[in-house]
């Protein structure tokens, strides 16, 4: 089954039928984490939607081909290339060396990743794996007159192009990162917009991987890794690029510019964005400090799965605000779901030809620009359609290749404890709240941890404290 797929496309700015440059297979680009860091539940939502996306093509018949770069140099604090490098400043933090970082937070986003069921892509490349593939590109746009060197650094010249700015559908020259009064002005460069594609003369004499080239030792700019490593796996022709939206200018911007003018054509046809995850305050973002990952979540007692669910109820063109009152309400949600799911039987034959109608629709939502949430709706419809349990079981399975929510294998789970547990677990409640009314802190996480090794969780709420298994 081969069906049609309709995405908003960021380029064109409305939704289009997909149509992959060969029929029935797609080359598929996702930005990746900058490992210095854990990723952020913000971040996550990304992920989470560009995993969807990939399934849903997969559902809809199409053979996808997903790469995904990891940012391990040359992203800078300041998406217009001020600042210190990213892994330097993780590496300083924690006293260690900047590889140490990369694998250390390479290795917790896939952990994370793995908690979420979300696919690892087909290719995942770090950046410093293909230093000489970079240099290849940019001795290119050098000879092509697209790059010029100044001030011992490689800019690409952005005024060579008649439409810089096609992504961001803006000509502002507000949009334009050098002229924020906030950004340090570069002399270097011949027009505002023009960015770096090669550092030698880094500003940080302590920059720890660098790399000969013919303009002198040094390091890539991020905007060139993802070109690159998008060039190298998937070719000339990009079906569909994914990432954040602020990854939209100037980070895809600078790629677009970069890739067509190497390639001396277009080179990606649709762009997928993802809308932010805010707090309260605002965005989430990892410079802020004190930021929300998987493992918070967990220890406060929710399944990561909870966290994916909450992610496909909203569409990712949307703003997603995150509390904890919208999480616990997915949280019932999910419960509520897995035990309806629970009380099917393996029974009957199962009904292919009813199911199919039912798969069609499914594969017919997820093509109408992923939305994810009818999806969602589309497991409650089958609990109540005339179909026999067997059937509907065999289609939530079928469904969640897609939503990836565990429903069926999770609903068989044992959440009962025996009396004995029960018991010890009711008196170490007791005795945490009144260590908290002496606001005996410690007492009360100690009390947490303890439970917590026995596959306890706790979780309080304004009405008190409760508790499940993990
Ligand atoms: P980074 O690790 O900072 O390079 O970001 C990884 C991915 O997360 C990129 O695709 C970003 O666009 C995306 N991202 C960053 N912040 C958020 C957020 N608050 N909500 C959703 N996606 C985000
Ligand atoms: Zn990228």
């Amino acid at each position: 089954m081969l069906s049609k797929f309709y995405l908003y496309n960021t380029l064109s700015k409305k939704i289009e039928e997909f149509i992959p440059h060969t029929p029935g297979k797609v080359s598929m680009y996702t930005c990746g984490p900058t490992v210095y860091h854990y990723a952020h539940i913000g971040n996550l939502r990304s992920y989470i939607m560009e995993d969807i996306l990939e399934k849903a093509l997969r559902y809809n018949g199409y053979d996808v081909k997903r790469v995904m770069n990891i940012t391990d140099v040359g992203h800078l604090s300041s998406d217009a290339d001020t600042g210190e490098d990213k892994m330097l400043k993780g590496a300083k933090r924690e006293h260690k060396t900047v590889m140490e970082i990369a694998k250390f937070y390479t290795d917790a986003f896939f952990n994370d990743c793995q908690k979420l069921n979300i696919k690892r892509p087909d290719i995942v490349e770090p950046a410093t794996n293909c230093i000489q593939d970079f240099i290849h590109i940019v001795s290119s746009l050098i000879e092509k007159g697209y790059a010029y060197v100044a001030g011992d650094n490689v800019y690409f010249d952005t005024s060579k192009l008649d439409d810089y700015y096609a992504l961001t559908g803006h000509n502002s020259k507000d949009l334009m990162v050098g002229v924020r009064d906030d950004v340090e002005e570069d002399p270097n460069k011949r027009n505002k917009a023009d960015f770096v594609l090669w550092f030698t003369k880094s500003k940080f004499e302590d920059q720890e991987l660098k790399w000969d080239s013919p303009w002198g030792v040094g390091y890539p700019g991020w905007h060139i890794e993802c070109s690159g490593i998008s060039l190298k796996y998937l070719g000339e022709y990009l079906d569909l690029h994914c990432g954040g939206v602020d990854n939209i200018f100037p980070h895809h911007t600078n790629e677009i510019a970069q890739s067509e003018a190497y390639l001396g054509h277009q080179w990606c046809k649709y762009w997928f964005h993802v809308h932010h995850l805010n707090d309260k305050s605002g965005k989430m973002s990892k410079s802020k400090g004190d930021f929300l990952t998987i493992s918070l979540l967990e220890s406060k007692g929710y399944d990561p799965l909870v966290y994916r669910m909450f992610c496909l109820q909203s569409h990712y063109r949307k703003p997603l605000e995150f509390s904890y009152e919208a999480l616990d309400n997915t949280s019932s949600a999910y419960s509520r779901l897995k035990k309806r799911i629970a009380t099917l039987q393996q029974e009957g034959e199962i009904d292919k030809n009813s199911a199919e109608t039912y798969r069609v629709r499914f594969a017919q939502t997820l093509g109408n620009d992923l939305n994810s949430s009818m999806a969602l709706t589309a497991v409650y419809d089958i609990l109540k359609a005339p179909l026999n349990d067997a059937t509907k079981l065999w289609l939530i399975e079928d469904f969640d290749t897609v939503l990836s929510l565990n429903l069926v294998s999770k609903s068989k789970e044992n959440t009962t404890v025996d009396a004995q547990l029960e018991e010890l677990i009711n008196a170490k409640i007791h005795e945490r709240t009144l260590a908290k009314q002496r606001k005996d802190y410690a007492t009360a996480d100690a009390i947490r941890e303890e439970l917590l090794a026995k596959g306890i969780v706790l979780k309080d709420s304004r009405e008190g404290t409760t508790w499940s298994k993990i």
